[in-house]
């Protein structure tokens, strides 16, 4: 996951200084250089990194900091603003123009994750409502046109062609036309990669930019790449003019350069994060919540939009009912687990949790996406009956269960009985809010 070694590094230092009642400038200096070289290390451009450093060093010894009772913690929420600045401030959105379509042209060299982007933009869109049309405008890579049509095919989402010998600004031009005699608000077009930025890819992005007159020129590019991915934005930008950069593979970019880097160099925002390869892993880019993250300060935000849009309400209901009433059963039980599994990879959403991205990293703290299948093999295994009346499966059953789910006696065992601690919890809680759930007793 992005940031593992930037995080812990920073949290090294801080955890240092937080302890201390009065901090020296000689201490911030010592942090700073320590910050520094986690910066560095997390392969951030060093001109960023220099200008960084000078920034929070002059916040940090004014004497508002040095007076202040918790000096360390006014430090980190420096740090914490600074690093939210240096990746654009706020969130940067995506471009809507009045009178649709709202052209986006997708640019970027090969196998950054140009097409598969455009498909994961346009089923975003699509959640919001919006009636994109993805353009299939990369003619010289055959498998390109194949590959968004499969997945425009898998989003529900049209994909414009035109038969072999048009252009890319050919058909540019014309699906431009099709979006407007359809009604389609946005326009995807994914363009051709190179393996280098070179004079004919430029010469036809221009062409194509002419014709569309897009509202948004995004560059993808590959976070894993770090500082190549800097360079290779800088050379777009001053050639294309973006408006904006979707960093791609993030979940597997444990450095984080990039991130931190590209806004700064090139003055472009990053609009948009994608973390895996499924086509819902791209989210909007906030650098707020993204340095929050960096810090091991966790993302509740995120985590609560996800939850929100990933839940059914209805089903969010009749649990909390179930659970009052003291109802749950092992069916429920898997139906919560899916739930939770909508939101995304296990580690991804653990990180999104103040403290837990830490926790992770403890050996023996085993969430993994392993120990679900297990959890839920085990419940697969019991019948109908049981798992209604986990109270009724005796040890021969258990046995039985444990051997149709490949697992032990001991995780049979244990399973159910925190199952049972579940629902006395869940009885406990309800009891103490009263028989329809409305003032507590606690109080
Ligand atoms: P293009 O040549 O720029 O159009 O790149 P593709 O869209 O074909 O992507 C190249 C490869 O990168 C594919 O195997 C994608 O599945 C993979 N990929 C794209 N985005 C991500 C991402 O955010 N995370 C991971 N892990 N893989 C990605």
């Amino acid at each position: 996951m992005a940031f593992e070694g930037l995080t812990s590094r920073l949290q090294g230092v801080f955890s240092k200084l937080r302890g201390k009642g009065k901090v020296s400038e000689e201490d911030v200096n010592a942090a700073m250089r320590e910050v520094r070289l986690a910066l560095l290390e997390a392969d951030v451009n060093f001109k960023v990194v220099k200008d960084f450093i000078a920034k929070v060093k002059e916040k940090s010894v004014g004497s508002e900091v040095m007076d202040s009772f918790t000096p360390g913690m006014v430090i980190i929420d420096i740090v914490n603003k600074e690093l939210t600045e240096l990746m654009g401030g706020s969130q940067a959105k995506l471009a809507r123009n009045n009178r649709p379509p709202t052209v986006v042209l997708m640019a970027g060299l090969q196998g950054a994750g140009k097409t598969t982007t455009s498909a994961k933009l346009a089923k975003l869109l699509l959640k919001g409502n919006h009636r994109p049309l993805l353009v299939a405008g990369d003619i010289y890579r055959p498998a390109a046109i194949k590959q968004l049509q499969v997945l425009g095919e898998q989003i529900n989402v049209p994909v414009f062609t035109l038969p072999e010998g048009n252009s890319p600004v050919e058909i540019a031009r014309q699906a431009l036309q099709h979006a407007k005699d359809h009604g389609n608000d946005y326009l995807l077009i994914d363009t051709a990669g190179r393996l280098h930025v070179d004079e004919e890819l430029m010469e036809e992005l221009r062409q194509i930019h002419e014709v569309t007159k897009p509202d948004e020129v995004l560059l993808v590019v590959d976070a894993m790449t770090g500082q190549d991915a800097v360079n290779v934005a800088e050379s777009f930008n001053q050639q294309l003019e973006l408006t904006g950069v979707i960093l791609t593979k993030l979940d597997g970019d444990t450095r984080g350069g990039a991130a931190l880097s590209v806004k700064a160099v090139t003055g472009c925002p990053i609009k948009f994060a994608a973390l895996g390869e499924k086509i819902d892993a791209l989210e909007p880019f906030h650098p707020e919540r993204m340095a929050s993250r960096i810090l091991g300060m966790g993302d509740m935000l995120s985590l609560i939009e996800k939850a929100q849009a990933g839940i059914d309400a209805d089903k969010a209901k009749e649990m909390e009912r179930k659970m009052r009433n003291a109802e749950f059963t092992f069916d429920d039980f898997l139906e919560q687990m899916d739930q939770v599994k909508k939101l995304g990879p296990i580690d991804q959403i653990m990180d999104m949790i103040p403290g837990m991205g830490k926790m992770k990293q403890m050996k023996d703290v085993k969430v993994d996406e392993k120990q679900m299948g297990r959890v839920e093999a085990i419940v697969h295994s019991m019948t109908k009956h049981e798992k209604q009346n986990p109270d009724l499966i005796n040890h021969n059953r258990r046995k039985r269960i444990a051997a149709g789910s490949g697992t032990t006696l001991a995780d049979v065992n244990r399973l159910i009985k925190q199952f049972d601690e579940m629902r006395r919890m869940m009885k406990q809680f309800s009891d103490m809010m009263g028989p329809k759930g409305k003032g507590s007793k606690m109080m």
